[in-house]
């Protein structure tokens, strides 16, 4: 099978490519335009494979989308391009417009212009699968929340939720209405949107996975957990939005990866399958548990905790996701195999690892400053 993989530069992308390289017999096609998240070394370890190319391309030029496809001919499409930093999204709109919205519609319309041109049992077989995320849902009742709430979410599921804090609340499911909060998400959620209807109306092959929180090796260090790592190893404070008591549902990115790679292989067309790992975690517990790890493994005399500092939350901020990924577990055989325990540490030690990536990812257009506190 030849998959076009879109995003592939970037942080997930990137772990879908070296997990389809190094575990399967499938060509990839990386399809990326390089923006400032977008990094080839990501994928150094795969790169000179012979069934890996490259193709650095704007999914908003259908020009060069209809080359690319018309080249390459692959058998499915993972479409992970996107701007998906939210604290970006709310300092500048206009390019998760551009790139989530138009880009996905006009990466739709070259593809279904494509698949329409394949013979009948390449057609039949071709897949279009689009990766979203589980901020398209909005949020969901938090532990410390005691109002009813406007919307109605699905019954919760006894024994799942925060179970640590012995309460039953809420889960996403694949059936819960969309609320997004941020530009970020409702970018994605009117993606997500145009991807349906392309099934719908034209009959293109497409699945739908929403993930929750992802975190591991190559994370650009703009998002919560590189953040706080490479703050803490120079001595700089640890910026925790709010009272840092925010849930987030924590996947190990390689899990994600191998998620990704059975629903295309697997996934009955038309199908979304919500995706996560059973992890909540409120933010101010994952930079506690960095902060020990950094101790056991770089250990200096003042916890690493003192550098802890609470700033102006983030506006709009969520306050809850979480996700029942029982319907991927159940119809693809798929559930994680890092716990947050033994991910986070596999992380940590990949930054200390890898601080020369960390470094030239950085270099030039981006110092780690605050983003998204002006609105
Ligand atoms: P990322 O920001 O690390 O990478 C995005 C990649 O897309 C980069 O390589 C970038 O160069 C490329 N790109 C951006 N605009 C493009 C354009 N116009 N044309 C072609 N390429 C372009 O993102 P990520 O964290 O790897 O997320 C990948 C996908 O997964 C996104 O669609 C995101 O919404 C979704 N997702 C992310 C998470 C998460 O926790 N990171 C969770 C669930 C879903």
């Amino acid at each position: 099978m030849k998959l076009l993989v879109t995003g592939g530069a970037g942080f997930i992308g990137s772990a879908v490519i070296r997990h389809i390289i190094s575990n399967t017999q499938d060509e990839v096609v990386n399809l990326d335009k390089l923006t400032y998240a977008g990094n080839l070394e990501s994928l150094t370890e795969v790169s000179s494979n012979e069934r890996y190319a490259f193709e650095q391309v704007d999914i908003c030029n259908r020009a060069e989308l209809d080359r690319v496809l018309a080249q390459h001919q692959p058998d499915a499409i993972m479409h992970l391009a996107a701007e998906s930093h939210v604290d970006r999204s709310i300092d500048g709109p206009a390019d998760f417009i551009e790139t989530n919205i138009v880009g996905t519609y006009t990466l739709l319309e070259a593809t279904r212009q494509y698949w329409q041109t394949m013979s009948a049992d390449r057609c039949e077989n071709f897949r279009f699968h689009h990766i979203s995320t589980d901020e398209v849902y909005g949020d969901l009742p938090h532990p410390n929340d005691n109002s009813e709430g406007e919307r109605n979410f699905p019954s919760p599921r006894v024994g799942e939720g925060p179970g640590e804090r012995g309460q039953s609340l809420p889960l996403f499911t694949e059936q819960t209405p969309y609320a997004p909060s941020s530009p970020y998400s409702a970018s994605k959620a009117s993606s997500d949107h145009l991807v349906r209807a392309w099934q719908r109306t034209y009959g293109l092959p497409v699945l739908v996975t929403n993930c929750s929180n992802n975190y591991g090796p190559y994370h650009f260090p703009e998002k919560l957990i590189p953040l706080v790592i490479l703050n803490a190893l120079e001595g700089k404070p640890l910026p925790v939005y709010g009272k840092g008591d925010q849930i987030r549902d924590w996947l190990f990115v390689e899990d994600h990866a191998r998620a990704l790679y059975k629903v295309v292989k697997e996934g009955t067309p038309g199908e979304t399958y919500n995706i996560g790992g059973h992890n909540e975690k409120q933010n101010i517990e994952v930079v506690h548990t960095i902060c020990d790890i950094l101790q056991e493994l770089r250990p200096q005399e003042r916890s690493y905790r003192n550098l802890i500092t609470n700033v102006k939350d983030r506006p709009g901020h969520d306050m809850r996701y979480a996700i029942d990924a029982s319907k991927i577990q159940k119809e693809l055989g798929w559930a994680p195999e890092e716990t947050f325990e033994t991910g986070i540490r596999k992380t940590v030690q990949w930054y200390l690892n890898n601080l020369d990536w960390c470094q030239r990812v950085q270099d030039g257009s981006y110092q780690r400053e605050r983003l998204g506190a002006g609105a």
